[in-house]
Protein backbone atom coordinates (compact mmCIF):
# COMPACT_ATOMS: atom_id res chain seq x y z
CA UNK A 1 0.00 0.00 0.00
CA UNK A 2 1.34 3.43 -0.69
CA UNK A 3 0.54 7.39 0.53
CA UNK A 4 -0.37 8.93 -2.36
CA UNK A 5 -0.85 13.49 -2.24
CA UNK A 6 -2.23 15.40 -5.44
CA UNK A 7 -1.08 18.68 -4.97
CA UNK A 8 -3.69 21.08 -6.79
CA UNK A 9 -4.14 24.70 -7.25
CA UNK A 10 -7.68 24.16 -5.04
CA UNK A 11 -7.54 20.94 -3.67
CA UNK A 12 -5.12 18.49 -2.44
CA UNK A 13 -6.32 15.25 -2.93
CA UNK A 14 -5.07 12.17 -0.14
CA UNK A 15 -5.27 8.26 -1.16
CA UNK A 16 -4.26 5.18 0.08
CA UNK A 17 -3.54 3.20 -3.02
CA UNK A 18 -2.85 -0.79 -3.16
CA UNK A 19 -2.30 -2.36 -7.01
CA UNK A 20 -4.82 0.05 -8.64
CA UNK A 21 -7.45 0.65 -6.22
CA UNK A 22 -8.12 3.71 -4.26
CA UNK A 23 -8.31 1.96 -0.93
CA UNK A 24 -9.71 5.90 0.74
CA UNK A 25 -9.62 9.01 -0.05
CA UNK A 26 -10.06 12.26 0.98
CA UNK A 27 -9.41 16.06 0.03
CA UNK A 28 -8.28 19.26 1.87
CA UNK A 29 -8.57 22.53 0.60
CA UNK A 30 -5.37 23.94 -0.80
CA UNK A 31 -5.26 27.45 0.45
CA UNK A 32 -2.94 28.16 -2.33
CA UNK A 33 -2.31 31.42 -1.33
CA UNK A 34 -0.75 31.04 1.76
CA UNK A 35 2.06 28.45 0.05
CA UNK A 36 2.63 24.92 -0.07
CA UNK A 37 4.73 24.34 2.70
CA UNK A 38 2.16 25.88 5.42
CA UNK A 39 -0.13 22.87 3.97
CA UNK A 40 2.48 20.23 4.78
CA UNK A 41 1.33 19.63 8.80
CA UNK A 42 -2.33 19.60 7.42
CA UNK A 43 -1.43 17.17 4.13
CA UNK A 44 0.27 14.40 7.20
CA UNK A 45 -2.42 15.08 10.00
CA UNK A 46 -4.89 13.56 7.07
CA UNK A 47 -3.17 10.77 5.91
CA UNK A 48 -3.45 9.75 9.77
CA UNK A 49 -6.79 10.08 9.64
CA UNK A 50 -7.29 8.05 6.49
CA UNK A 51 -5.16 5.40 7.91
CA UNK A 52 -6.79 4.98 10.96
CA UNK A 53 -10.60 5.14 9.16
CA UNK A 54 -8.95 1.94 7.08
CA UNK A 55 -7.56 0.35 10.37
CA UNK A 56 -4.31 0.41 8.76
CA UNK A 57 -0.66 1.82 9.80
CA UNK A 58 2.28 3.24 8.51
CA UNK A 59 3.69 -0.02 8.76
CA UNK A 60 1.85 -1.65 5.96
CA UNK A 61 2.71 1.41 3.89
CA UNK A 62 5.94 1.20 0.91
CA UNK A 63 6.37 4.59 0.10
CA UNK A 64 4.78 7.86 -0.31
CA UNK A 65 3.90 9.70 -3.68
CA UNK A 66 3.68 12.81 -4.22
CA UNK A 67 2.57 14.69 -7.05
CA UNK A 68 3.58 18.42 -7.98
CA UNK A 69 2.12 21.35 -10.25
CA UNK A 70 4.95 22.76 -12.15
CA UNK A 71 8.31 21.83 -13.48
CA UNK A 72 9.75 18.80 -10.79
CA UNK A 73 13.07 17.48 -10.98
CA UNK A 74 12.01 13.75 -10.05
CA UNK A 75 15.85 12.69 -9.11
CA UNK A 76 16.53 15.64 -6.79
CA UNK A 77 12.92 15.13 -5.59
CA UNK A 78 12.00 18.68 -5.48
CA UNK A 79 9.64 21.84 -7.48
CA UNK A 80 12.09 23.50 -9.70
CA UNK A 81 9.89 25.79 -11.22
CA UNK A 82 6.04 27.16 -11.09
CA UNK A 83 4.32 30.55 -11.72
CA UNK A 84 1.80 32.38 -9.17
CA UNK A 85 1.78 29.86 -6.20
CA UNK A 86 3.04 27.70 -4.36
CA UNK A 87 6.75 29.06 -5.12
CA UNK A 88 7.37 29.10 -1.47
CA UNK A 89 8.07 24.94 -2.42
CA UNK A 90 10.97 25.79 -4.95
CA UNK A 91 13.53 23.66 -3.78
CA UNK A 92 12.36 21.84 -0.91
CA UNK A 93 13.19 18.86 0.14
CA UNK A 94 10.23 17.00 0.35
CA UNK A 95 11.99 13.31 0.82
CA UNK A 96 13.36 14.60 3.91
CA UNK A 97 9.26 15.67 4.88
CA UNK A 98 8.66 12.40 3.97
CA UNK A 99 10.90 10.78 6.34
CA UNK A 100 10.54 12.77 9.29
CA UNK A 101 6.25 12.59 8.82
CA UNK A 102 6.27 9.26 7.85
CA UNK A 103 9.63 7.19 7.80
CA UNK A 104 8.62 6.55 4.12
CA UNK A 105 10.92 6.63 0.71
CA UNK A 106 9.46 9.55 -1.56
CA UNK A 107 8.55 9.19 -5.72
CA UNK A 108 8.06 13.33 -6.75
CA UNK A 109 6.68 13.68 -10.41
CA UNK A 110 4.60 16.35 -12.36
CA UNK A 111 0.57 16.03 -11.26
CA UNK A 112 0.27 15.57 -15.23
CA UNK A 113 2.60 13.12 -15.87
CA UNK A 114 1.15 11.27 -12.75
CA UNK A 115 -2.15 11.07 -14.02
CA UNK A 116 -1.14 10.14 -17.43
CA UNK A 117 0.81 7.24 -15.63
CA UNK A 118 -2.84 6.56 -13.97
CA UNK A 119 -4.51 6.41 -16.93
CA UNK A 120 -1.51 4.12 -18.79
CA UNK A 121 -1.15 1.68 -15.90
CA UNK A 122 -5.22 1.28 -14.35
CA UNK A 123 -7.32 3.72 -16.44
CA UNK A 124 -8.69 4.87 -19.74
CA UNK A 125 -5.64 4.25 -21.83
CA UNK A 126 -4.33 0.97 -20.27
CA UNK A 127 -1.35 -0.91 -22.05
CA UNK A 128 -0.66 1.96 -24.11
CA UNK A 129 2.66 2.81 -24.91
CA UNK A 130 2.47 6.28 -27.14
CA UNK A 131 -0.34 8.55 -25.82
CA UNK A 132 -0.35 12.11 -24.60
CA UNK A 133 -2.78 13.84 -21.58
CA UNK A 134 -4.62 16.93 -21.75
CA UNK A 135 -6.25 18.43 -18.61
CA UNK A 136 -8.54 20.77 -19.07
CA UNK A 137 -8.27 22.30 -15.16
CA UNK A 138 -8.13 25.80 -13.69
CA UNK A 139 -5.40 25.89 -16.15
CA UNK A 140 -4.39 23.30 -18.74
CA UNK A 141 -1.66 20.92 -18.07
CA UNK A 142 -0.46 17.91 -20.58
CA UNK A 143 2.13 15.24 -20.49
CA UNK A 144 3.29 12.66 -23.12
CA UNK A 145 4.48 9.02 -23.22
CA UNK A 146 6.34 7.80 -26.72
CA UNK A 147 7.52 4.58 -26.55
CA UNK A 148 6.75 3.53 -23.27
CA UNK A 149 8.46 6.23 -21.42
CA UNK A 150 7.05 9.36 -20.04
CA UNK A 151 8.66 12.14 -21.78
CA UNK A 152 10.90 14.29 -19.43
CA UNK A 153 13.55 15.79 -21.48
CA UNK A 154 16.97 17.49 -20.70
CA UNK A 155 15.14 20.01 -17.86
CA UNK A 156 12.21 17.86 -17.15
CA UNK A 157 10.08 20.19 -18.91
CA UNK A 158 9.02 18.44 -21.71
CA UNK A 159 5.65 17.19 -22.29
CA UNK A 160 4.28 18.99 -19.52
CA UNK A 161 3.85 22.71 -21.33
CA UNK A 162 1.25 22.11 -23.41
CA UNK A 163 -0.88 24.56 -22.17
CA UNK A 164 1.42 27.19 -23.48
CA UNK A 165 1.97 26.07 -27.02
CA UNK A 166 0.88 29.35 -28.81
CA UNK A 167 -2.96 29.35 -30.59
CA UNK A 168 -3.03 32.78 -31.04
CA UNK A 169 0.43 34.82 -31.93
CA UNK A 170 -1.66 38.00 -31.30
CA UNK A 171 -3.63 36.58 -27.91
CA UNK A 172 -3.29 37.84 -24.61
CA UNK A 173 -0.20 37.69 -22.56
CA UNK A 174 0.18 34.34 -20.73
CA UNK A 175 1.51 33.97 -16.68
CA UNK A 176 5.01 32.29 -18.42
CA UNK A 177 5.21 35.70 -20.81
CA UNK A 178 4.55 33.87 -24.05
CA UNK A 179 1.72 35.84 -25.33
CA UNK A 180 -1.74 33.93 -26.73
CA UNK A 181 -1.01 30.32 -24.70
CA UNK A 182 -3.36 27.80 -25.00
CA UNK A 183 -4.07 27.98 -21.39
CA UNK A 184 -3.83 32.10 -21.83
CA UNK A 185 -7.10 31.94 -24.28
CA UNK A 186 -8.94 28.84 -23.04
CA UNK A 187 -8.72 27.52 -19.65
CA UNK A 188 -11.07 28.03 -17.12
CA UNK A 189 -8.91 30.88 -14.91
CA UNK A 190 -8.44 32.71 -18.72
CA UNK A 191 -12.45 32.26 -20.33
CA UNK A 192 -14.43 34.95 -18.06
CA UNK A 193 -11.81 37.31 -18.33
CA UNK A 194 -11.09 37.42 -22.05
CA UNK A 195 -14.78 36.83 -22.90
CA UNK A 196 -15.78 40.41 -20.60
CA UNK A 197 -14.29 42.15 -23.03
CA UNK A 198 -15.34 40.40 -26.07
CA UNK A 199 -18.81 42.09 -27.91
CA UNK A 200 -22.24 41.05 -26.99
CA UNK A 201 -21.01 39.78 -23.33
CA UNK A 202 -23.84 42.22 -21.79
CA UNK A 203 -26.45 40.22 -23.09
CA UNK A 204 -25.35 37.09 -22.33
CA UNK A 205 -26.43 34.99 -19.25
CA UNK A 206 -23.30 34.30 -18.64
CA UNK A 207 -22.56 38.38 -18.16
CA UNK A 208 -25.34 37.26 -15.13
CA UNK A 209 -23.22 34.36 -13.66
CA UNK A 210 -20.43 35.04 -11.02
CA UNK A 211 -17.29 32.52 -11.27
CA UNK A 212 -17.91 30.82 -14.26
CA UNK A 213 -16.41 28.33 -16.35
CA UNK A 214 -16.89 25.25 -18.93
CA UNK A 215 -19.84 24.02 -16.98
CA UNK A 216 -21.74 27.42 -17.72
CA UNK A 217 -20.23 27.93 -21.20
CA UNK A 218 -21.91 24.53 -22.56
CA UNK A 219 -24.85 25.06 -20.62
CA UNK A 220 -25.60 28.84 -22.18
CA UNK A 221 -24.52 27.58 -25.65
CA UNK A 222 -27.27 24.46 -25.70
CA UNK A 223 -30.15 27.07 -24.62
CA UNK A 224 -28.88 28.76 -27.74
CA UNK A 225 -27.57 31.98 -25.60
CA UNK A 226 -25.44 33.39 -28.84
CA UNK A 227 -23.05 34.60 -27.40
CA UNK A 228 -22.31 31.03 -25.66
CA UNK A 229 -22.43 29.70 -28.80
CA UNK A 230 -19.83 32.07 -30.44
CA UNK A 231 -17.53 32.34 -27.51
CA UNK A 232 -17.82 28.62 -27.48
CA UNK A 233 -16.82 27.70 -31.23
CA UNK A 234 -13.51 29.89 -30.65
CA UNK A 235 -13.19 28.35 -27.79
CA UNK A 236 -12.78 24.69 -29.76
CA UNK A 237 -10.63 26.64 -32.41
CA UNK A 238 -8.00 27.05 -29.50
CA UNK A 239 -8.49 23.61 -28.08
CA UNK A 240 -8.58 21.96 -31.60
CA UNK A 241 -5.38 23.59 -32.50
CA UNK A 242 -3.12 22.45 -28.85
CA UNK A 243 -3.86 18.80 -29.79
CA UNK A 244 -3.35 19.34 -32.73
CA UNK A 245 0.03 21.10 -31.92
CA UNK A 246 0.45 17.82 -29.33
CA UNK A 247 -0.37 15.46 -32.08
CA UNK A 248 2.53 16.30 -34.35
CA UNK A 249 5.25 16.72 -31.72
CA UNK A 250 4.41 13.85 -29.94
CA UNK A 251 2.51 11.18 -32.19
CA UNK A 252 0.33 9.23 -30.23
CA UNK A 253 -1.51 6.48 -30.79
CA UNK A 254 -4.10 8.06 -27.52
CA UNK A 255 -5.43 11.11 -26.62
CA UNK A 256 -6.37 11.51 -23.05
CA UNK A 257 -8.93 13.84 -22.54
CA UNK A 258 -9.08 15.00 -18.72
CA UNK A 259 -10.39 17.90 -15.89
CA UNK A 260 -13.68 19.53 -15.72
CA UNK A 261 -14.44 20.51 -19.20
CA UNK A 262 -15.31 16.46 -19.84
CA UNK A 263 -18.12 16.80 -17.87
CA UNK A 264 -19.39 17.83 -21.13
CA UNK A 265 -17.25 15.25 -23.00
CA UNK A 266 -20.68 13.99 -24.96
CA UNK A 267 -21.27 17.22 -26.19
CA UNK A 268 -17.58 18.49 -26.75
CA UNK A 269 -16.04 15.15 -28.12
CA UNK A 270 -17.45 14.97 -31.64
CA UNK A 271 -16.70 18.81 -31.96
CA UNK A 272 -13.13 18.43 -31.13
CA UNK A 273 -12.00 15.68 -33.15
CA UNK A 274 -14.34 16.47 -36.10
CA UNK A 275 -12.05 16.78 -39.54
CA UNK A 276 -8.68 16.28 -37.20
CA UNK A 277 -7.62 14.86 -40.37
CA UNK A 278 -8.04 18.46 -42.15
CA UNK A 279 -6.32 20.15 -39.39
CA UNK A 280 -3.51 17.57 -38.33
CA UNK A 281 -0.92 15.96 -40.33
CA UNK A 282 -1.71 12.23 -40.32
CA UNK A 283 0.54 9.76 -42.40
CA UNK A 284 -1.23 6.33 -40.65
CA UNK A 285 -5.06 6.94 -39.44
CA UNK A 286 -6.15 9.11 -36.29
CA UNK A 287 -5.44 8.76 -32.71
CA UNK A 288 -8.29 7.19 -30.46
CA UNK A 289 -9.68 9.65 -28.17
CA UNK A 290 -10.26 8.63 -24.66
CA UNK A 291 -12.01 10.36 -21.47
CA UNK A 292 -10.01 9.69 -18.64
CA UNK A 293 -11.50 7.19 -16.27
CA UNK A 294 -11.18 9.09 -13.14
CA UNK A 295 -10.03 12.16 -13.35
CA UNK A 296 -9.80 12.39 -9.33
CA UNK A 297 -8.10 9.82 -8.40
CA UNK A 298 -5.43 9.16 -11.86
CA UNK A 299 -2.64 11.46 -10.39
CA UNK A 300 -2.78 9.32 -7.20
CA UNK A 301 -3.12 5.85 -9.03
CA UNK A 302 -0.15 7.02 -11.02
CA UNK A 303 2.36 7.98 -7.82
CA UNK A 304 1.39 4.98 -6.60
CA UNK A 305 2.16 3.68 -9.80
CA UNK A 306 5.55 5.29 -9.43
CA UNK A 307 6.48 4.18 -5.92
CA UNK A 308 6.35 0.84 -6.37
CA UNK A 309 8.53 0.67 -9.67
CA UNK A 310 10.90 3.02 -7.95
CA UNK A 311 11.01 0.90 -5.03
CA UNK A 312 10.92 -2.14 -6.93
CA UNK A 313 14.30 -1.18 -8.09
CA UNK A 314 13.35 -0.25 -11.80
CA UNK A 315 14.90 3.35 -10.99
CA UNK A 316 18.02 2.04 -9.73
CA UNK A 317 19.80 4.22 -12.41
CA UNK A 318 19.94 7.50 -12.29
CA UNK A 319 17.92 9.29 -14.84
CA UNK A 320 16.88 6.19 -16.30
CA UNK A 321 12.52 6.77 -16.84
CA UNK A 322 10.88 4.94 -13.37
CA UNK A 323 8.39 3.37 -15.25
CA UNK A 324 10.32 1.54 -18.14
CA UNK A 325 11.78 -1.93 -16.61
ZN1 LIG B 1 1.98 30.42 -21.07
Amino acid sequence: MNVTIDFGGTNIKIGLVQEGAVLAKTSIPANSGDGMLARLPEAERAVRGLLAGAGADLGQCEGVGLSLPGIVDTGRKTLVSIKGKYTDAIGYDYAGWAKAAFGLPLAVENDARAALLGEVAYGAARGERDAVLVIFGTGIGTAAMMEGRVVRGKHDQAGILGGHLTTDVYGVRCACGNPGCLEAQASHWSIPQRAAKLPGFAASALARENGWGYEAIVKAALEGDRFANRLLDDLIVHWRAGIVNLIHAYDPEVVILSGGLMKSADVLLPRLTERLEASAWLSWGAPRFVVAQDPETSALLGMSYLVSRQLAGADAERNRSPEKA
